[in-house]
């Protein structure tokens, strides 16, 4: 019972730890409960578990809904593309200065 009354005495920086790491672990119903009761009377801990959700949410729906890089090919044509705005590119950086006036 001391425990968790120190639990409850915990600054916000205590409670934040918990809430990020209630998002990749499951908590001890200890801090679950100590979180709740916490957030009950903090404002900015509430906020701040609320940010936490909806940046999870996004992450999880982009992370959805774009194709993994590695398995990303180009086609012929794009890689072709590609090569010559790279090479002119190059061949710009490298033309002599009086070209550059
Ligand atoms: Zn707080």
């Amino acid at each position: 019972m001391k425990r968790f009354f120190q639990f409850l005495f915990m600054p916000c920086e205590g409670y934040t730890e918990l809430i990020s790491a209630s998002m990749d672990t499951d908590l001890t119903r200890l801090d679950r409960c100590a979180v709740r009761i916490h957030a009950t009377f903090c404002k900015g801990c509430r906020q701040y578990r609320k940010q936490i959700m909806q940046l999870r949410i996004m992450l999880r729906s982009v992370d959805e809904k774009m194709p993994c890089i590695e398995s990303m090919q180009l086609d012929d044509q794009a890689r072709s593309r590609l090569l010559n705005a790279l090479n002119q590119e190059m061949s710009n950086d490298n033309r002599p200065v009086d070209d550059a006036d």
